[in-house]
This record gives structure tokens, sequence and C-alpha cells, in this order.
């Protein structure tokens, strides 16, 4: 079946001199494992080789789910030139990507996951090199988290506490995030869990009220992302790739 979809790429690996074996996060259809024939050929049928974060409308050709779909055209638009000359703002983006792959299955479709995370590049990308861009960037892609968690069905639990339900308030002593208990956990509770790691209320703060993380300052930004690390960690059982990449000492 010819299947016509709006999709991102989000791996591509070279499969022979002229081939490639990609990734793409389609709209309609989820993640799909495509063959792209030809790719490398200098005038390929897909406006030149596929590279990660090409982005466009697509036609692909799929027999049965459990086999590579085959990718007939490919037009695409204009890229995220910018990420190339901003590495932490690329290296967060690939973050990004490979999350999405790692928390998506094959032929399960999310759009609104797909808006979020083109919004996500698009945003990541029109950040200009200027003293804040690191600082903005982080903003970015904590929000992308955040966002791919709801709409994998993981979203943590921020405002109370999970074992009590205590409603959290900044006049709370202490603040643990479990990602075993998937949100926060009061000091009454925490000796009951083992995996927790403590947080400022700055941070919980932030994290109860989205729209302040865009006035975040640096370090709480950083202490958050390292929060998050730290669950997608417990959550894929190994370190994502990429983190060592996001994370400031
Ligand atoms: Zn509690």
């Amino acid at each position: 079946m010819l299947t016509k979809d709006t999709a991102i790429c989000i791996r591509a690996l070279d499969y022979s001199e002229t081939s490639q074996i990609v990734t793409f996060f389609t709209k309609a259809t989820g993640k799909i494992d495509a063959i792209a024939k030809g790719s490398k050929r200098p005038k390929s049928a897909f406006d030149g080789s596929l590279e990660v974060f090409s982005y466009g409308k697509i036609v692909f050709y799929d027999s049965t789910k459990e086999k590579l779909a085959i990718l007939t055209e490919f037009q695409q638009q204009p890229g995220f030139t910018h990420l190339a000359n901003n590495l932490f703002a690329l290296n967060c983006c690939l973050f990004g990507a490979e999350l999405l792959n790692n928390l998506t299955n094959e032929h399960d479709p999310h759009p609104q996951l797909f808006d979020n995370f083109l919004q996500f590049l698009q945003n990541t990308n029109e950040i200009r090199d200027t003293l804040h861009a690191s600082r903005d960037t982080l903003v970015l892609l904590i929000l992308f988290q955040l966002a791919l968690l709801k709409e994998v069905g993981l979203q943590p639990i921020l405002n109370a506490c999970v074992n009590c339900k205590t409603r959290y308030g900044s006049n709370w002593p202490e603040v643990y995030f479990s990602s075993s208990a998937n949100g926060l956990i009061c000091r009454d509770c925490e000796a009951s869990f083992t995996d927790k790691i403590r947080m400022t209320q700055t941070a919980a703060n932030c994290l109860n009220n989205l729209k302040s993380i865009a006035d975040a300052d640096e370090k709480t930004l950083n202490e958050i992302e390292k929060i998050l690390v730290y669950h997608f960690t417990e959550i894929l059982h190994r370190p994502p790739k990429m983190a060592k990449y996001i994370l400031k000492p």
C-alpha cells in the first residue's frame, strides 16, 4: 500500500554505496523504518541523501509491518540549517530524536508529538548565538521532554507526593523525585523509595508551573535536565547516548 505522510528523519544509516536505511517519525503513521534506494546517488529521487532532521512530504510503500517500508518519494523542505552552527543546539535535537526513537513504537501514531517535535526543532533552529543561547535551548529541550513523556503515557506527577498524595507546596522542607514512583516524593515518604534524587524547591516550583521555566536560571534548568536524564536512564535501563553532551558538570 502506498502511503503519503509528513515525516522527520530521526536516524539515517548507510546501507550500501548508494542506499540508506532511515527511521522516520511521521505525523499520521508514527515511526517507520524505510529503505531509501539510490538516495546517495547524485540525482536521487529524494532531493539528495537523507540526513537526521531531513523533513518533508514522503510517499512510502508498506507491504507488511514486519518488513522495511520502501521510500518512493521525499520532497524535502528547507532544513534546520542553523543547527550545524550551534553544537549544543544540535546535540539537544539529537538527544530529542534519540528519546523519541526509544520511547515510541513503530506504526503507533502520535500526531501531537510529531507537532511538538517539529516545533522543538524549528524553535531551536531559530536561536541565534547570543549570551543566552544554551539556556534558551535547555528550556526548549525540557519542555519537549515533558511533552514526550505525556504523549507516550508516562507523564510524571509533579504537583503532589506520589505516595501520600500531599499537594506540593513551596513550604515542603525537602523534595525528591523518584523515577520508579514517576514523580515527586515528600520528606515523610522518601525513606520508602530507594531510587530517588533530591531536588531544590526552585526546580520543583518550576516543574509545577511550566510557564516559569522560560524565566528560570541556567543552574535550575541544568538541575531539571539532570533529573530528566536520570528518569530516562531508569525508563530505558541505560543512559541515553546523547545525555553526556547535554549535562553540564
Ligand atoms: Zn508523601
